[in-house]
This record gives structure tokens, C-alpha cells and sequence, in this order.
């Protein structure tokens, strides 16, 4: 197998050199940034399998960082914030991250996170040898091996885990999930994350799907529970 690359863009290089140490202990490869334009430059430049994303950058933030990759690359970022304000502020934002950790965290929570990204998003690529397991729901046609997402017969541009949110519901229409739920069989994490994460992805998913996102007619929430998909 390959090795996986990771791109660390932080400019505090204290906290980038003891992520690339833990990283390459674990087999990764890692390039770092300590600057916001070299950062961007890298993330579309080197083709990384994952991005470690600071938020407070020299030159660019990691805001717009993250936006203008988006633009062009289905790439795993993770969102790596000073504190719960700022948090709040990028959960807000709706930037496209695939998720987010507040500084300080736990090296083990780091590395498990960063290969629990890299591995669905692995998963994408490697399915795609039976391309007839197309599900139709509705006036959905979910193409679970290619990734594919069609409404009326018109493809949605879904980010890996939106999809993996969706195919997840879809699959268990009427089941009532909770976030840490979701958190667990979508996200990969066999600990509590952050449950906001589950939050924004749903918030991002209805955007795209939805007719109307302030009346969603698939992916419903059952208050104080969690969500679930629910055919119109
Ligand atoms: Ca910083």
C-alpha cells in the first residue's frame, strides 16, 4: 500500500513539528506550511491525501484556505481550531471541512482521526468495480459504488461524507439515529467527537438535497434524538 501523504499547514511550529513526528511514527509521509498561501499552494499542488488545517494563518486563513481547495479537491480537511469560539465561528461558516478539532487535542484523537478520513475516503476509490448497485428511493437514484448522487436525475455534488451521511440514512429509512450514532458508523470515530460536526454535515446535505432546507422532506430530525431519512 502506498504511503498517505498529510499536509500540516500551522504556523506554530511547535504544534506542526509535534504532529509531523507523531504522523511519520505512524507511516505517514507529512509536508508542512507554516504559511497560508504556501499552505493553499501545497494542498493543490502535492496531491495530499489529508489536510491539517490551523485556522489563524500568516497571509491566508484557513477559511479561505479551505474554500478555494474545495473548489477544485474532494481532499479530506481537517479543520484544526485555537478554541470553541472560533469553533463556533468555522461550524458557522459552513467552509466544507470534513471535520474539526479544538486545540488543545489529544495526539491518539488526532492520528485516529486522520486515518479514519483518509480510509472513507479511500473507500470511494476502491468500490468501484460493480457499478450496477445503483439504489433508487424516490426520485433519488443513489449510485452507492461510484460515489453518485442523482435527483430527477440530475447529479448532486456531494463532498465524500455528505454521501456517506446519506447512503448511511437512506440504507435505514425510519431508523432514528442520534449524532454520537452517526459520529461513530459515518465518521469512523469509536469515541465521542465533536456532535456539531454530524450538525453542519446534515445542515450542508439538505442544502444540496432538499427542495427546501428549512422543510426537509429526507433527512428529518427527530428532536432531542438524532436524524433520519425518511422517503417524501
Ligand atoms: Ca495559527
Amino acid at each position: 500500500m502506498a504511503t498517505n501523504k498529510v499536509l500540516v499547514v500551522e504556523d506554530e511550529v511547535r504544534i506542526s513539528d509535534i504532529i509531523k513526528l507523531n504522523l511519520e511514527k505512524e507511516g505517514f509521509s507529512v509536508l508542512t506550511a507554516t504559511d497560508g498561501q504556501v499552505g493553499l499552494d501545497l494542498a493543490l499542488s502535492s496531491d495530499p491525501d489529508l489536510v491539517l488545517l490551523d485556522v489563524m494563518l500568516p497571509s491566508i486563513d484557513g477559511f479561505e484556505i479551505c474554500k478555494r481547495v474545495r473548489e477544485k479537491s474532494n481532499v479530506p480537511i481537517i479543520i484544526l481550531t485555537a478554541k470553541e469560539e472560533e469553533l463556533d465561528k468555522v461550524l458557522g461558516l459552513d467552509i466544507g471541512a470534513d471535520d474539526y478539532m479544538t486545540k488543545p487535542f489529544g495526539l491518539r484523537e488526532l492520528i485516529a482521526r486522520v486515518k479514519a478520513n483518509i480510509r472513507r475516503s479511500g473507500m470511494g476509490e476502491a468500490a468501484v468495480e460493480d457499478p450496477s448497485k445503483v439504489q433508487v428511493i424516490a426520485n433519488l437514484e443513489i449510485d452507492m459504488n461510484r460515489y453518485e448522487i442523482r435527483k430527477n436525475g440530475v447529479p448532486l455534488e456531494l463532498t465524500l461524507r455528505e454521501f456517506e451521511l446519506l447512503k448511511f440514512l437512506a440504507e435505514r429509512e425510519e431508523n432514528v439515529f442520534s449524532r454520537e450514532q452517526l459520529l461513530e458508523d459515518v465518521w469512523g470515530y469509536d469515541y465521542y467527537g465533536d456532535i456539531r460536526t454530524v450538525d453542519v454535515t446534515v445542515r450542508r446535505l439538505r442544502e444540496k438535497l432538499e427542495d427546501n432546507s428549512s422543510e426537509p422532506k429526507y433527512i428529518q430530525t427527530k428532536r432531542g434524538v438524532g436524524y433520519f431519512f425518511r422517503r417524501p
